[in-house]
């Protein structure tokens, strides 16, 4: 079975090709999670388009399992132009890894925003793509860059089925507690209210943790911990999420590379009165000015920002300061909500590589009985835990697999699908 995963961002756009083998297609009776292998495979065929670098063109890189690689920059902002032209390397040139697009059996796409209607990821239908564009007001940038990934595929691969895997899905379970903002509940009711985000990487994350542990996910009170350049916690008790820190929009918790994170709402009042501010100069400021950049005034990569407190830096050393302080207290009230916590997750770019983040974090919690090997913290872990033998809590670093979880999603659409028509059929 060949899966196709498109995760579109507002400037880029990953794809990659996984190739499951011939045989798990014949075995589709059984649980599809049984026929999945156990741990992610490494996709045969991975593209990216950047639009960042270079204003008004496009850089694309295709690398396959063979070891091709095939870079190119377009003069084009034309999305549908430049990524018909990166999927057609899939069949094209030194690295084609398929005969022709019939050869691909399901393709998933990353979605942003699903709202309160989507509790899991969904076969694409007319119904399916309107509630897309519909939800479109609350995620401006991503859903419809979504919904072109999807019309560009559609063209491409006709009668190939699709699924939508929602990054709010994973969060769909939220109480009425946790998701409702006390403001006048009109605004609620007009789905004015907690969504949650990164829903791929916690759920993938979830059952990594559950796998090396060894542990069955119903008997696990777990935090996930997303630290990239957006960054979110999901608090998840017997499999389901029951707290998460981004809301109504990925702004909300955690400070990231540049976003602020949750801020007194009477900071845009005060703002918005300046004669200088604007609502899309408050976007802009809240979106891509603050978070670690913001108080640096150096980088929203934590890299630089590390080695500048080596040099005695102070305001970099107060960006990671604030960095680490609103992680603390967010994972305080995470524990909260769960009442009591088996494993932590240190997952994507920071999770995955910042010892000392992870040191620091950890620090404050000893008190759980939480504590960390140092020396297994310093030696670059990856899908392993690192708390000490006696630890009450483990601790453990994931490297989170957006893609494969997406792809995971699909085999499972793909499986009920079948079930469905066997049923209707018996
Ligand atoms: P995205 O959310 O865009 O997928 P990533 O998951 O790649 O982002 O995370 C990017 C962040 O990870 C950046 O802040 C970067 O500084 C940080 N990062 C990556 N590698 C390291 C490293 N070796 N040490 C510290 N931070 C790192």
């Amino acid at each position: 079975m060949k899966i196709l995963v498109l995760n579109a961002g507002s400037s880029s756009q990953k794809s990659c090709l996984y190739d499951l083998g011939g045989d798990l297609q014949d075995n589709s009776q059984d649980s599809p999670a049984g026929k999945l292998p156990d741990t992610a495979p490494a996709p045969i065929w991975e593209a990216m388009v950047d639009w960042t670098h270079h204003q008004g063109f496009a850089e694309i890189t295709v690398k396959t399992h063979r070891g091709d690689r095939w870079t190119m920059e377009i003069e084009s902002s034309d999305r549908a132009e430049v990524i018909t032209k990166t999927l057609a390397t899939l069949w094209t040139g030194e690295t084609a890894v398929i005969a022709d697009p019939t050869a691909i059996n399901i393709i998933g796409h990353r979605v942003v925003h699903g709202g309160a209607k989507y509790r899991e990821s969904a076969i694409i239908n007319a119904d399916v793509k309107q509630a897309i564009a519909d939800l479109a007001a609350f995620a401006p940038v991503h859903n419809p860059v979504n919904l072109a990934g999807i019309a560009i595929c559609e063209h491409i691969f006709p009668n190939i089925p699709q699924v939508a895997v929602f990054d709010t899905a994973f969060h769909a379970h939220l109480s009425p507690a946790v998701y409702t903002y006390a403001i006048p509940y009109k605004y609620t009711e007009q789905g004015i209210r907690r969504y949650g985000f990164h829903g791929t990487s916690h759920q993938y994350c979830r059952d990594r943790a559950a796998q090396i542990l060894q542990r069955d996910v119903k008997d696990l009170r777990l935090i996930t911990c997303h630290l990239g350049n957006g960054c979110s916690l999901a608090a998840i008790r017997d499999g389901q999420c029951i707290d998460t820190t981004m809301g109504f929009t990925p702004l909300e918790g955690l400070v990231m590379g540049t976003r602020s994170g949750s801020i007194d709402a009477g900071i845009l009042l005060h703002l918005l009165r300046q004669p200088d501010m604007d609502v899309d100069k408050l976007d802009r400021l809240l979106n891509r000015e603050s978070g670690l950049l913001g108080i640096s005034g150096m980088s929203a990569d934590l890299r630089p920002l590390i080695a500048a407190i080596a040099e005695g830096n102070p305001q970099t050393k107060l960006a990671i300061d604030v960095f680490v302080h609103r992680l603390r207290s967010h994972i305080g009230a995470m524990v909260a909500s769960l009442g009591g916590l088996d494993a932590i997750v240190f997952t994507a770019g920071i999770g995955e590589n910042a010892a000392i983040i992870r040191a620091l974090t950890c620090e404050n919690f000893e008190f759980l009985g939480l504590h960390l090997d140092q020396q297994l913290n310093e030696q670059r872990p990856i899908d392993c835990d690192i708390a000490t033998a006696d630890s009450q809590v483990r601790v453990l670093v994931i490297h989170t697999q957006e893609d494969w979880e997406i792809a995971r999603e699909c085999w499972s659409a793909e499986e009920k699908g079948k079930r469905k028509k066997e049923k209707a059929n018996s």
